[in-house]
């Protein structure tokens, strides 16, 4: 008999980005979509105070930050569900909603844990490829059949950066058959800048199988705490709640996010920012004869025609880590987190010299 789930076949262990070293002199990480302006100083203060009760068990209910997401979200408190991190609420939900038979959709190239939870569970994974980084909505549809149960749609998506528009979306979701539960993924949404970014929790009155994730990781800066939300009609925060273990989210990350939502004044630097910096990036990466798609988010795909394989090894020898696409089958191109102005020079600088071109980069 087989040591393993057999549907474990199917899976390799998540590729970490390379870690941070301790000996080396600079070290910009540029990998994982970090906010590279740090975490909300009334995060930390709050996390100060809390350490004082850590012999105590969480709040199983997180009552003080879903009455606080109620308040920031214009919801009543049961439609939340908090997770360690949304990647813990991808889980629950394949934990949940997929039974024997079973398969899901999503967009290629994706995020990963699209098809590792469902994999994880012998579920047939249905990857539709994208069109020019833009998701193929058409398509996706098409892949869906009666025994869908998820369709999973990261609005803006990772690794391309790009979004789904509010009239595509809202056509999207009357097209897309009742039974299957449509999870939208917010990651990003507090870097888009688009004018049409729509918010899939608008579209809670017209479906009842929709789930949104929210998390804390990325424009909230908490991504080492731990702590994710998904929004849904109560009946189906009710179901998720069933499979979730009581003490998921730790006191101190629920502490944290209270704070976090509260801190605006950070999210608006940290978002304004972004922007500039983003802007920036894309005209030098242009200027360099990179192609980058066009993000909605706090990083940019960027396609150096060439294999990027050495260049990432070049730039982190120069002590900028940033992110492989070879998993994704984007053997020219590299994912980069955007970091702050210096680490962005850095970047730059790192990748100019490692592509050894004769280019000219833009003041
Ligand atoms: C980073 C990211 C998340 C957030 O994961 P956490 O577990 O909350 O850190 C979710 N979805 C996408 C697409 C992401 O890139």
């Amino acid at each position: 008999m087989k040591l393993a789930n057999p549907a474990f076949d199917a899976l390799r262990a998540y590729a970490t980005a390379m870690p941070a070293s301790s000996d080396r002199f600079v070290e910009v990480r540029l990998a994982s979509n970090e906010n590279p302006y740090g975490t909300s100083q009334r995060a930390l203060a709050a996390i100060t105070q809390e350490l004082a009760g850590l012999h105590r068990y969480p709040d199983p209910g997180t009552h003080r930050l879903r009455a606080k997401l109620a308040q920031h979200h214009g919801l009543s408190a049961d439609h939340f569900v908090v997770g360690n991190g949304a990647n813990e609420l991808l889980e629950l939900i394949a934990h949940t909603f997929l039974g024997p038979e079973q398969n899901t959709v999503h967009a290629d190239p994706s995020f990963i844990v699209y098809t590792l939870a469902p994999l994880a569970r012998g579920i047939e994974t249905r990857g539709v490829p994208m069109r020019n980084g833009y998701h193929d909505l058409d398509a996706m549809l098409d892949a869906v059949d009666d025994q869908t149960k998820l369709l999973f749609l990261a609005n803006p998506n990772n690794p391309t950066g790009t979004h789904v528009g509010h009239a595509a979306l809202a056509r999207f979701i009357r097209a897309l058959p009742e039974h299957v539960v449509l999870v939208i993924d917010e990651a990003y949404l507090e870097y888009a800048t688009a004018p049409d970014m729509p918010h899939g929790i608008d579209f809670l009155p017209e479906r009842e199988r929709l789930i949104i994730l929210k998390t804390l990781s990325k424009a909230y800066g908490l991504a080492g705490i731990r702590v994710g939300y998904a929004i849904a009609p109560p009946p189906l925060i009710e179901l998720i709640n069933r499979g979730r273990q009581p003490f998921n989210v730790s006191s101190l990350a629920q502490t944290a996010a209270v704070a976090a939502l509260s801190d605006t004044a950070h999210l608006t630097h940290s978002v304004h920012a972004n922007e500039e910096e983003r802007t920036r990036i894309t005209r030098e990466l242009s200027a360099m004869g990179c192609s980058v798609t066009p993000s909605q988010t706090n990083f940019v795909l960027v396609d150096l025609g060439c294999d990027a394989g050495p260049i990432l090894h070049a730039m982190a020898m120069r002590g900028v880590i940033v992110r492989s696409m070879a998993p994704y089958g984007l053997r020219s191109s590299l994912r980069i987190s955007i970091g702050t102005p210096l680490e962005n020079d850095l970047c730059l600088r790192a990748l100019h010299r490692a592509l050894g071109r004769d280019a000219r980069m833009v003041a």
